[in-house]
């Protein structure tokens, strides 16, 4: 099942054109953040961490520390205590996209999260470069 999928994934990287940059083929939705009383909501949270291929809970995690605050997920939508604008949140959505999606080694967005130990590392699937993130 796994080696069907392997294989799958293969043939549509081998698809892709050798010369696209990672701005031709990734864009991360802008975020669209309201004003609901005292919190604000990330209208398109989840569909943010589906474009970052990353799980929801740990992209939360990291907007709850960014913005020292506590918050909830509903859905797609993400409920934050406290006003936020939306380029608030634009500005830590990209300080996690650098952090925890793009290979520091080539730039491109074709990463994963793997654990060791007590360690998580970015490993990244176009130039096979693992990179240290920490703990995250
Ligand atoms: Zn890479």
């Amino acid at each position: 099942m796994e080696k069907d999928y392997k294989t799958m994934l293969d043939r549509a990287y081998s698809k892709l054109p050798e010369d696209s940059g990672p701005a031709d083929r990734f864009s991360i939705p802008r975020a669209d953040v309201r004003q609901v009383g005292r919190r604000s909501v990330i209208v398109n949270f989840g569909e943010i961490a589906e474009a970052l291929r990353r799980d929801p809970e740990h992209l939360m995690k990291f907007i709850l520390n960014e913005t020292a605050t506590r918050g909830t997920r509903d859905g797609g939508r993400a409920m934050l205590q406290g006003k936020f604008n939306a380029e608030t949140i634009r500005n830590i959505v990209e300080i996690y996209t650098n952090r925890y999606v793009i290979c520091p080694v080539c730039g491109r967005p074709d990463t994963h999260m793997v654990k060791d130990r007590r360690l998580t590392f970015l490993q990244c699937d176009a130039c096979g470069a693992r990179s240290s993130i920490g703990k995250a």
